[in-house]
């Protein structure tokens, strides 16, 4: 009985901690005060566990593989570091771009966009996207002008890669996979294979998936140089 007691202590204390832990508010965590502003004015207060998790070891420049469900909040998790990786290396458009956000569909690269939008709203650094579908001149345009924060599906982001000229990509900082198991599940493993051979190897790579499967491992060795760390959320946290 003793050692049911024992037991019994043990998970109430854990308990505690992640409940003081869940209590934790953006503006405990150390975020700019230009993005403070822009989550207050959207109204956001309280990160959710994947952004409590992830957001201070991004801004550590650690790799990162990240893998929690749909609709936990996975595009804060990486457009808060982002925006403030920017902001600290001070980036100006003719350094091109700092991060680099690659994403499975159109919608999602604009879904994405709107969150640039009101994160990096208060910050000097600019942000763009370019995708399959549209006029590829004026997306090479505004990539010769430089954007800093680019998110990209990845066939049009190898062919500006391989044709445009005056994209500079020698800065980039950090490279963000978002919903990867989709991006395999569209067959663009082969398109990721040639983008990384463009960019620069002493950057920071992150990976988002939903989803835990046995190719997002493969698509972390094409992607990673050393082991990331794996910030996992489960239902049952
Ligand atoms: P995922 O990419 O994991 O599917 P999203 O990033 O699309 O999730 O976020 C899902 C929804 O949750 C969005 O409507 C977003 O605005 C909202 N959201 C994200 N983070 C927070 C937060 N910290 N507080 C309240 N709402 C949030
Ligand atoms: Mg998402």
């Amino acid at each position: 009985q003793q050692k049911n007691q024992n037991k019994k202590k043990k998970k109430n204390k854990t308990k505690t901690k992640t409940q003081s832990e869940k209590e934790i508010t953006f503006k405990q965590m150390p975020i700019i005060s230009q993005i403070q502003f822009s989550l207050e004015k959207q109204g956001f207060v309280k990160p959710t566990e994947i952004q409590r998790r992830s957001i201070p070891p991004f801004l550590d420049g650690k790799d990162i593989l990240g893998n929690a469900k749909t609709g936990s909040g996975k595009t804060l998790a990486f457009m808060i570091p982002c925006a403030q990786l920017l902001h600290k290396g001070k980036f100006q458009p003719r350094n091109g771009v700092g991060c680099l956000i690659i994403a499975p569909t159109r919608e999602l690269v604009l879904q994405i966009m709107k969150v640039a939008e009101y994160i990096m709203a208060n910050q000097p650094q600019t942000f763009g996207h370019v995708i399959g579908g549209t006029d590829k001149s004026e997306e090479a345009r505004k990539l010769r002008n430089g954007i800093n924060l680019l998110v990209a599906t990845p066939g049009r982001l190898l062919d500006h890669l391989q044709n445009t000229r005056g994209f500079v990509i020698r800065n980039l900082q950090c490279f963000v996979i978002d919903e990867a198991d989709r991006v395999l599940e569209n067959g663009f493993e082969e398109e990721l294979t040639q983008i990384v051979k463009y960019l620069p190897k002493k950057r920071q790579t992150v990976l988002f998936s939903a989803t835990q499967t046995r190719r997002i491992k493969d698509l972390a060795k094409l992607s990673f140089k050393e082991k990331p760390m794996y910030i996992g959320v489960h239902d049952d946290q």
